[in-house]
């Protein structure tokens, strides 16, 4: 994958595209990758994603939900992405889900936790790599301790970079040696958690040891995913990204910040110049029965307008109208809230898969505008919008799990009825 800065502006970020190198497709930056759970976009088939969006996508894939397709993968010709039902579309390839939160610990000298389905599985370097040139992704991320969120100690922050720093030696080394990895990009990780000193030693070593090998550059540490991402506060992440683009912006170099963070933190990375991000945030929203219903239009807000509907409200059982009104999305034209209240009552599989719809059109749709702002210099006015939706208070986007029914066996699993 080529990076290409198109536009640059003080106050409105950076406007880019990706090139696909083998088809030369383009895909415009600040980018939404589209999440997957094994391979898939979750609760959606390859045909009901079609309706969502006709265009092609980067795809976010995560070895937490993939490794078990090692062997299979090995004995199919068609790459990744034909494998799981997206012929040519681009791939990146990340260690963690960001739809689910991870434990903390774990982490060793030599191996890295996975966190999968099955349980805690391990890797090592070696077996990393061994993944990696199986899967054959376009972007790849190097091997690093994320372990680290806005509490960790200094001592568990300081393991993380000099650990980050061993693996990615390693990764270095193949990276350079084997002619499959040639063909992927490498995202270089910066550890290092909220400590300005730690980030610093991490870009340095990123820098010194990176080199030409180095196309991008991915920030993990700063929670544990799931909808710890979407708790991270302005005040909290702003500084230490401030701190860390200072010195990576120069190289011009993709940057993205995996993770559930909520549509006013993106907006004010995209701001500073962070270019990708997934759609973690629409699926973690959906499993916790939450429309998005954000507005970026200039209007007269009204005190009903929220940051999200939440489904599992009573007083939608007669409420004949769409999630959103003038949302073009299928859940939305064909369906209503009092139907999709029903369905969550009903535990029908069918509520996720309506809310998934709805959702990652909102989140696409959004993506639009921020391209659209961004080219005429207004990313603020947008700030300002989605910050304060018309109101005198900053609105809140971080999302709660929805704990009126999901049991705790049930997180993260859909529309699980809670049995207590
Ligand atoms: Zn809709």
């Amino acid at each position: 994958m080529k990076f290409v800065i198109e536009n640059l502006s003080k106050n409105s970020g950076r406007l880019g595209y990706l090139v696909q190198q083998d088809t030369g497709k383009q895909f415009k930056t600040p980018l939404l990758l589209q999440t997957t759970k094994g391979g898939s976009i979750p609760y959606l088939s390859r045909e009901v994603f079609d309706h969502v969006s006709k265009d092609c996508h980067v795809l976010q894939m995560s070895l937490a939900t993939m490794d078990h397709m090692k062997e299979a993968l090995t004995l199919f010709k068609g790459g990744l992405s034909g494998f799981v039902g997206f012929k040519d579309y681009p791939t990146v390839l990340t260690i963690r889900d960001p739809c689910e939160t991870m434990p903390n610990g774990s982490n060793d000298k030599d191996i890295v936790p996975l966190f999968t389905r099955r349980g805690k599985e391990t890797i090592s370097p070696e077996k990393y790599i061994e993944l990696v040139e199986t899967f054959k992704p376009d972007i790849y991320q190097g091997l690093n301790d994320a372990d680290t969120n806005f509490d960790s100690a200094k001592k568990r922050i300081q393991k993380s970079v000099d650990r980050t720093e061993i693996f990615m030696r390693f990764c270095y080394e193949q990276h350079s040696k084997s002619e499959i990895l040639k063909k992927s990009c490498l995202f270089v990780p910066i550890a290092g958690g909220y400590n300005t000193f730690n980030r610093s030693q991490s870009i340095k070593d990123a820098r010194a040891n990176g080199g030409d090998l180095c196309g991008g550059y991915i920030f993990e540490g700063f929670h544990n995913y799931g909808l710890s991402a979407s708790e991270v506060t302005s005040e909290q992440l702003l500084p230490i990204m401030a701190h860390c683009l200072k010195e990576l912006l120069a190289d011009s170099k993709p940057i993205m910040l995996p993770g559930a963070y909520t549509p006013l933190l993106v907006l004010e990375l995209i701001k500073m110049g962070v270019d990708m991000f997934d759609s973690s945030y629409a699926y973690c929203a959906a499993v916790n029965f939450k429309a998005l219903s954000f507005s970026w239009e200039e209007k007269e807000f009204n005190v009903n307008d929220t940051p999200f509907i939440d489904i599992t409200d009573d007083c939608l059982r007669e409420d004949f109208t769409p999630l959103l009104k003038d949302c073009l999305c299928l859940a939305c034209q064909k369906h209503n809230r009092a139907y999709i209240h029903h369905l969550y009552k009903t535990s029908e599989l069918l509520g996720p898969i309506l809310l998934m719809i709805h959702n990652l059109h909102h989140l696409m749709q959004f993506f639009k505008k921020i391209h659209e702002s961004i080219a005429a210099d207004s990313l603020d006015n947008l700030i300002q919008l989605i910050k304060y939706q018309g109101g005198d208070k900053v609105v809140e986007y971080r999302i709660t799990a929805n704990t009126k029914v999901i049991s705790k066996a049930g997180l993260g699993k859909g529309f699980v009825e809670s049995k207590s």
